[in-house]
């Protein structure tokens, strides 16, 4: 029997209704885990060991009235713990983005995919540490410091989202939410060797979860196994009349079966060219043109596909992503939200409100906003970038029409050491150049671990899928980690 904090959600939900243990030891395990490893990885912000307790001793209690009589309702994930990355508010529980400018920040009610969380049952364990308003891809832009990677603490766990992939990993969460942007569920997830999924965009409501760029944000979950990370997608996934950008179609009712071992045949999966890119570790392309023959053993056909327009993709999310952030962080101004430095001048309170309170990167991407929204350039930056975008979504929608699903690495190179890109913007936006074009075109997809490289350190792949087709992505992905042991790999903590 593996430990309590080693189990993944399935093994979780079932050892609960045996009895095999309570939720509230299963909660004390964690919390003991936390405590022993949180000083090395500094996984997350704010931990709730209270609310988390509280939260698992109601679930003990429905569990008693249940064992009593079946007929007491019982919702799906009582006493099930979970880690919240810390931009999606919690009631009560303070949200800081990551950033000095919310570091006071209580929200007054909760993130609607935090609500289904709740409304399920599932027990709140903290909030995750986040790059600052999650932009970044390596977590050293939280004002709250650097998260480590559980594989090794010299190396980052990719970001924005690295705090819930270092939880998941470090086995400090059974499961965590994320959110992608970018790449923030994706690239710490291949980082950190666990499985993550960026929904469709609209898939998930984004009503409480503290904007960044609105037109690509996205909530997602990184978990043990692509069957924990789906358990939690269909929980939180749907129409929500607090977010107009959700979609309101039926989630269909799928289970990842064990029995579809085996059955990929009639499965085509396009690779596309444009993603082996000059200057990718060649670890990682051996690993995913390695996970590429399994899946070709399992019965997929794999075709080469071409997306034309992949170069354009990192460009043109440096002007929408900081445009649309420039926008959404103007409320930050110590007036409206945040503490506010004290002046008789207006515009020095503005000013240095802003100017104390936001980190380098924000101001970065602040001034390129607005820069790239400000009247004589909009057209020539925000609405050039708007027609590339319908480019790169153009050509996965005419990927889509050959192909099931599209295959590529996640990121060029494995974790990099804290610090290596610290001085070098640029070089950081290049660990998304894999990761953004699903982002831009809104369509769903999935990291997950095939391998590590000499160092010992997880590769990850990414199939992407067409828009709301998460369904074939899980099926997918199930039937390789069937077969496969990457997985279930873990850090020597
Ligand atoms: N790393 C990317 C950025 O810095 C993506 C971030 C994200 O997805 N939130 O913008």
């Amino acid at each position: 029997m593996p430990k309590l904090v080693e189990l993944t959600l399935s093994q979780i939900i079932a050892g609960l209704q045996k009895g095999d243990f309570s939720s509230s030891e299963l909660t004390q395990a964690f919390l003991a885990r936390i405590d022993r490893l949180e000083s090395q990885l500094h996984a997350y912000i704010t931990l709730t060991p209270d609310l988390a307790l509280a939260q698992a001793e109601h679930a003990d209690q429905q569990f008693a009235a249940w064992r009593v009589d079946s007929n007491v309702p019982l919702p799906p994930l009582s006493g099930v713990p979970i880690a919240v990355k810390d931009v999606l508010c919690v009631a009560g529980v303070r949200c800081t983005c990551g950033s000095k400018i919310l570091e006071d920040f209580v929200p007054p009610y909760n993130a609607t995919s935090v609500e289904r969380l709740l409304e399920s049952g599932m027990v709140i364990l903290g909030k995750t540490n986040t790059d600052e308003f999650a932009m970044g891809s390596s977590t050293e832009n939280s004002a709250f410091g650097t998260t480590h990677n559980p594989w090794d603490i010299r190396r980052v766990p990719g970001g924005s989202s690295g705090g819930s992939a270092a939880a998941v990993a470090a086995c400090l969460a059974p499961v965590a939410l994320g959110t992608d942007t970018g790449g923030s569920v994706r690239q710490p997830a291949s980082f950190c060797g666990v499985t993550g999924i960026k929904p469709t965009y609209g898939r998930v409501s984004r009503y409480g979860l503290i904007a960044f760029g609105s037109s690509l944000d996205v909530v997602g979950v990184l978990g043990h196994d692509v069957v924990d990370a789906a358990y939690i997608y269909k929980l939180i996934a749907g129409h929500d009349q607090l977010d107009s950008t959700s979609a309101d179609r039926p989630i269909p009712d799928f289970e990842l079966l064990d029995s579809s071992r085996g059955s990929l045949s009639g499965f085509r999966i396009g690779v596309p060219d444009e993603y082996f890119i000059p200057g990718m570790q060649p670890e990682v392309e051996t690993a995913v043109r390695e996970a590429l023959r399994e899946f070709e053993n399992l019965g997929a056909e794999v075709m080469p596909v071409s997306l034309s327009h992949t170069e354009h993709a990192l460009p043109v999310y440096y002007l929408i992503a900081p445009a649309e952030a420039s926008a959404n962080l103007a409320r930050y101004d110590g007036i409206r939200y945040g503490p506010r430095v004290q002046s008789d001048r207006m515009w020095d309170i503005y000013s240095r409100t802003r100017g104390d309170k936001f980190g380098s990167e924000v101001k970065r991407r602040i001034m390129l906003g607005t820069y790239a929204l400000s009247t004589g350039y909009y057209d020539a930056y925000y609405g050039q970038a708007q027609k590339v975008r319908t480019l790169i979504k153009n050509d996965f929608d005419q990927a889509f029409e050959n192909v099931d699903l599209i295959a590529a690495p996640v990121t060029p190179t494995t974790a990099f050491f804290i610090g290596e890109h610290l001085d070098d913007p640029l070089a950081m936006y290049l660990e998304d150049a894999l990761t953004i074009p699903a982002s831009l075109a809104g369509v769903p997809a999935i990291s997950f671990p095939v391998g590590f490289d000499k160092q010992g350190l997880p590769i990850g792949m990414q199939l992407m899928g067409p828009q709301f087709g998460e369904e074939i992505l899980f099926q997918t992905t199930h039937t390789f980690q069937l077969a496969t042991n990457w997985h279930l790999s873990k850090p020597k903590l």
